[in-house]
């Protein structure tokens, strides 16, 4: 029986770059949940990391995650969070989704590793209050939640893909394949932009 209100997934990411292990936590979520559909949300401005390290362009992680999506039915690449601009706050984007689809339900989809810094996220208990949590295991990694009062929590089990975009980008700058864990057009992209050729 169809779910009365449209259940929409959303997996945020700074996708630089995204794979396989992105994909299959969208697409583990939607099968265990029945999402109606899955959008993969690029960051524009991922503030816990980019004091850190050189982030890729947000319009070429866009490019990219249309490109994981492409052709995959129920998943799709958003850019509000690029349109919006400035620092990059789940809470804004759980908000704005809420406004813009008012007779949805809202599962923001984290692996175990983001789940796990949730507390130190702006207003977490907006993004509480307003989405299912899905917590997806990561690799071998799963997480014990601490106890968040009116948390609404749901695990999704996946077949473990141990890959991170870290590894992928030392990768490229060793100059090693990652063809096994992205798609080609993926790795057209990061050839055609000069993508991880400096370390940063
Ligand atoms: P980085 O190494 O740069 O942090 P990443 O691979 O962790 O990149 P993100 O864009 O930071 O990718 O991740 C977006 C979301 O996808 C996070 O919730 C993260 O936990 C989840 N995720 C990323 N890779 C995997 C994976 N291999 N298995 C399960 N979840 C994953
Ligand atoms: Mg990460």
């Amino acid at each position: 029986m169809p779910h009365a209100k449209t259940r929409i997934g959303l997996l945020g990411g700074t996708f630089d770059p995204p794979h396989l292990g992105h994909l299959a936590a969208a697409r583990a979520a939607q099968q265990q949940l029945g999402l109606d559909e899955v959008r993969l949300v690029v960051a524009n401005d991922p503030w816990q990391k980019s004091d850190s390290r050189e982030i890729s362009a947000a319009g070429t992680r866009l490019k990219m995650t249309q490109e994981l999506v492409k052709n995959m039915s129920g998943l799709v690449a958003d850019d509000c969070e690029i349109l919006r601009g400035g620092k990059t706050f789940t809470a804004d984007t759980v908000e704005e989704m809420h406004a813009k689809f008012p007779n949805s339900q809202i599962f923001l989809i984290v692996g175990a590793d983001t789940a796990a810094r949730i507390h130190t996220w702006n207003r977490p208990e907006i993004v509480l209050a307003l989405s299912t949590l899905v917590v997806v295991n990561r690799g071998s990694s799963t997480v014990n939640l601490p106890e968040i009062p009116h948390a609404r929590v749901e695990h999704v089990h996946m077949e473990p893909v141990n890959i991170s975009s870290s590894e992928l980008r030392d990768k490229v700058r060793s100059g090693v394949s990652i063809a096994e864990f992205t798609n080609n057009a993926i790795s057209q992209v990061i050839v055609d932009e000069h993508l991880y050729t400096v370390a940063s």
